[in-house]
């Protein structure tokens, strides 16, 4: 299956949640999400106004809400989650772990993209480097200990630059270390279940996909 290309606020809408898919853009422009509160579509607002939603539904709504955050598509996030399933531990949380350590999420996490369609940008145009190599693999998995950090003639590109300036920059995680002067981070630890946000119900990922 393709990635998907058309616009992203429709994501949203079908979620029935902000899931902030266009970056800064998703604070300085109305939402969406915001003035039409259901489905797109012509059956959107019918669908709105079912009262329940099955048990599968809501494992489905869940799972496409998560993979649309990351920007994955089907095969990949399945991948992830078949990898998730044979390590040790609790398959959710690892499921979780396996997509925040995604390179693409990283560059977002730090702050060096505004969103993370934007990250990956950058890494398929080969602005990133791990341990002094440039990957230009957004789904490369970083570990502890590995020094991410931007080209030297991309340090100040317009994109980065920007969205390091921008007033909606997250936050940055405590599991990554940035030289902000410099663009060199450094992966501390991996992260945990509780650095991600709670708004996720990954258990009901795995229960669809256990079916
Ligand atoms: Fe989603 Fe941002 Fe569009 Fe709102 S503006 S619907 S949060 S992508």
């Amino acid at each position: 299956m393709a990635r998907y290309t058309g616009p992203v606020c429709k994501l949203c809408r079908r979620e029935g949640t902000k899931l902030f898919l266009k970056g800064s853009k998703c604070y300085t422009e109305k939402c969406p999400v915001d003035r039409r509160s259901y489905p797109p579509g012509q059956h959107g607002p019918a669908q709105a106004r079912r009262r329940k939603q099955s048990d599968y539904a809501l494992q489905l709504r869940e799972k496409q809400k998560v993979k649309r955050i990351y920007g994955l598509i089907e095969g990949q996030f399945r991948n992830l989650f078949e990898a998730a399933a044979k390590r040790e531990g609790v398959t959710g949380a690892n499921l979780l772990v396996g997509l925040e350590t995604r390179l693409d999420n990283v560059i977002f996490r730090l702050g060096l993209a505004p969103s993370r369609s934007a990250a990956r940008q950058l890494v398929r145009h080969r602005h990133v480097q791990v341990n002094g190599e440039i990957v230009d693999i957004p789904s490369f998995r970083v570990r502890p200990g590995h020094e991410i950090s931007l080209k030297a003639s991309s340090r100040e590109i317009a994109p980065v630059e920007a969205s390091l300036a921008a007033r909606t920059r997250p936050q940055l995680v405590e599991w990554l270390t940035l030289d902000e002067k410099n663009r060199v981070a450094r992966v501390v630890r991996d992260p945990t279940r509780d650095d991600i946000s709670a708004d996720i119900q990954e258990q009901l990922i795995v229960e669809l996909y256990s079916k």
